[in-house]
């Protein structure tokens, strides 16, 4: 038998998730020779034996990977045959090129979670258990490739038990980066809300108080979460006072699944959603009579649940014996805690009792959101647990791309050879103290990747603090894009279509080329450029921003625009509680275009109709009374209001007006809200249903993808589906956030086109 020689590369998520402890198995059990190793771009393996071994060898290792693992590529080349049936395991080397293989943070596995539930075992209620399956990844790295020294792991000396684990190379614990007992691994400490260390239990302090109502921050995997007991309608509102966050629905971790299917109406998705690696906070409807403080979520109909995805959440969690909300540990609009000193200064206020750790926090990651809309799972917020999972690109970058993403809800992305790497979700860049933040996250994501971006991609608004943090950037090439060519390219970029495509992009707001606000946008788009199809008729926001959370005042603006200067205000309650004086003031305005710059947001439609027939004035948050004008529709009912469609140069712009007048006369004929809303939904469905059609008459046959906030809507999803069900190819967002958090990708690929484009190559 002939001996043969490969040298074989793997790219992809395959370090610290026991891939080569894996690979190691693997060939002792062909018997095949060599050695693998860890590098900043993946895995390499070289393996000697026979040929037929050294196929098959191959063929496994793609095969069935370890459950974590993601594989992106893997090569081979033949290389000179070595004598030896010894495989090695080899220490990491730091050469070669960038690529990040960082795996995203795992939940506890089973193991671990039975060995910290049984009394005999060395690791009983130890709350840094993991092993190479579970536990903390890129949240503890400080630098690739992924190895305890590159950890927050480093000052941590492993004993000589968790060192024999580590060794072993048929040991679940072999090479876990994290690797940690009571003996030798970090230790949980409770402090009191002035930061003096408590005496006890640290657990059984915190689940103590919070069964006394009492509010506990906890220093979980990704930054600090604030906990209370969710049934407690007075804790909460202690929360909410403390934490200034008014209507903010709150999540709740729950113990188990059974303990989430009695709070909520949890499917087959949902439950996989909720089970999944990534452990969202998974959106689902409430229970009826569920026990839950009604304050956990005011006025919204769903809940979001997340189960225990660290061994101190199953511990807490058990120990108090009650479901718990667990939120960012912050003050409203600010970034999540992640360092002990901030947190006893910033958390000490809202907080009676801290349950620190001295393994330090590398990364924020927010808790990830996600909803089941149509029978699949969508993401809404893709952070801890997603990042930082590389997206594939089709077409891969020439040049590094650094995309600063928007304004609401932001993550940026870093484009790299063939892969996109969205980063953690940041929030929105008000402060100073988010915008540090961003900074920091982007200065990790350049490390982690050993990449000085080239292209700066931003968006078009002046005012944006990405937009002015982009140009701020020393490097000379800029490129910005428009906000919904941006939401357009990022499903483009995930369902890796080429184009020409057919964009909906439905959202709140977002910059026009010629300035302007637009959000109902039906756009011909390829990477490198777009036209705009159809928009809808605006909207005037009397005061600008103001009208996004005093949204009686878009609701006043479109009643007075549908019935042309006499709105019939007496037939609404809405118009009570606003004095007349202001509501004459707002029909000058508008009328007048007095600092009334028209939206074409579909945003603003629900905005309107919610607060016209819910009779709410305020939005207590951005957004707030557009959701419960969706959650409001009666899903049974099928019928649709009227609409007009006419034409302006190229630009079909859609007048939803009768569409008005109709519910108007509804609602005079006292037909239900429920009816209303739902009907409201299926007119803004038909109207994309004929915009989507006549589009494709121009263009001929091209796929449609559907993307912006708007369709985070589950109702408005479903029916834009079903209304284009068999003439079209439709693809919407799965793992990417169809809203802002999502916009980055998007960006990223239309800048590296233009780049291209502008350097005539193709
Ligand atoms: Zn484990
Ligand atoms: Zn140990
Ligand atoms: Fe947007």
């Amino acid at each position: 038998m002939t001996r043969a020689g490969r040298r074989i590369a793997i790219r992809g998520v395959v370090q610290g998730v026991g891939f080569r402890p894996w690979v190691y198995r693997l060939a002792r059990e062909r018997g095949i020779g060599g050695r693998v190793r860890n590098g900043t771009d993946g895995v390499t393996i070289d393996a000697f034996g026979p040929e037929e071994a050294l196929d098959g060898f191959l063929r496994s290792l793609t095969e069935s990977p370890p459950p974590a693992a993601r594989i992106h590529g893997l090569q081979w080349v033949p290389i000179a045959a070595e004598s030896g049936e010894d495989f090695a395991i080899e220490e990491s080397r730091s050469d070669g090129t960038r690529r990040v293989s960082i795996p995203p943070d795992l939940p506890t596995c089973a193991a671990c979670l039975a060995e910290i539930l049984d009394p005999s075992d060395r690791r009983y209620r130890y709350p840094f258990t993991n092993c190479t399956h579970c536990g903390p990844r890129f949240t503890i790295a400080r630098d690739v490739p992924y190895d305890r020294p590159a950890t927050t792991m480093a000052p941590f000396r492993m004993c000589a038990a968790c060192q024999r684990e580590y060794d072993s190379p048929l040991d679940r614990r072999f090479h876990a980066q994290p690797n940690a007992c009571p003996q030798c691994g970090p230790r949980l400490r409770a402090l009191s809300e002035s930061g003096e260390e408590l005496s006890g239990d640290p657990i059984v302090l915190a689940a103590l108080a919070c069964a006394e109502g009492r509010i506990v921050a906890l220093k979980g995997i990704g930054g600090f979460h604030l906990a209370c007991d969710a049934t407690s309608d007075a804790a909460v509102a202690r929360l909410r006072r403390r934490k200034r966050r008014e209507e903010k629905p709150f999540a709740v971790m729950v113990r188990d699944l059974a303990e989430a299917e009695a709070l909520a109406i949890v499917g087959e998705a949902e439950r996989a959603l909720l089970e999944s690696a990534e452990r969202p906070i998974l959106l689902a409807p409430r229970r009826e009579g569920a026990p839950l403080a009604s304050s956990v979520a005011p006025r919204n109909p769903l809940v979001g649940l997340l189960l225990p995805y660290s061994p101190l959440h199953h511990l807490l969690l058990a120990e108090a014996g009650r479901p718990l909300i667990m939120t960012s540990g912050n003050l409203s609009e600010q970034p999540i805690v992640h360092r002990d000193d901030e947190a006893v200064e910033r958390l000490g206020g809202i907080a009676d009792l801290l349950l620190v750790h001295d393994r330090e926090i590398a990364s924020r990651a927010d808790d990830s959101v996600a909803r089941v809309i149509a029978g699949g799972p969508v993401v809404f917020r893709r952070s801890r647990g997603y990042v930082p999972r590389g997206i594939a690109v089709r077409r891969p970058f020439d040049r590094p791309v650094l995309a600063c993403g928007g304004h609401l809800k932001n993550a940026f992305c870093v484009g790299i050879g063939d892969t996109a790497y969205l980063g953690p979700h940041i929030g929105d860049l008000e402060g100073v103290e988010t915008l540090r933040a961003f900074e920091e996250a982007v200065e990790l994501a350049e490390r982690f990747l050993r990449v000085r971006p080239e292209i700066i991609a931003h968006d078009l608004h002046p005012l944006y603090a990405s937009t002015q943090y982009a140009l701020a950037r020393p490097e000379p090439v800029k490129i910005g894009v428009q906000h919904h060519h941006a939401h357009v390219a990022s499903a483009m970029a995930e369902h890796r279509l080429e184009g020409p495509v057919i964009g909906v992009a439905y959202d709140g707001t977002g910059y026009g080329t010629g300035g302007g606000s637009w959000g109902g946008e039906i756009l011909l788009a390829r990477e490198d450029g777009f036209e705009r199809l159809a928009t809808f008729r605006p909207i005037a926001l009397a005061g600008g921003d103001i009208a996004v959370r005093q949204v009686w005042r878009i609701a006043l603006a479109l009643l007075d625009d549908a019935f042309e200067g006499d709105p019939p205000l007496e037939a609404f309650p809405l118009f009570s509680a606003v004095p007349r004086r202001r509501i004459e003031l707002v029909c000058e305005m508008t009328r007048r275009r007095i600092q009334s710059p028209p939206a074409h947001g579909i945003g603003r439609y629900f905005d309107a109709f919610g607060a016209l027939f819910l009779a709410r004035p305020v939005s207590a948050y951005e957004g707030q009374v557009a959701l419960e004008w969706n959650m409001a529709a009666d899903p049974a009912e099928d019928g649709a209001y009227p609409y007009e469609a006419s034409a302006a140069e190229n630009l079909v712009i859609l007048d939803l007006r009768p569409a008005l007048r109709s519910a108007v006369s509804d609602y005079c004929d006292e037909r239900s809200v429920a009816t209303i809303a739902a009907r409201f939904h299926n007119t803004l469905a038909r109207a994309t249903g004929a915009l989507v059609r006549s589009a494709v008459a121009r263009t001929g046959p091209l796929p449609v993808v559907l993307s912006g906030g708007c369709f985070q809507n589950a109702l408005l999803t479903e029916r834009v589906l079903a209304e284009l069900e068999g003439d079209v190819r439709v693809h919407r967002h799965r793992e990417i956030p169809p809203g802002d958090g999502g916009l980055a990708l998007g960006q990223a690929t239309i800048a590296a086109a233009v780049a291209r484009g502008a350097q005539g190559g193709s």
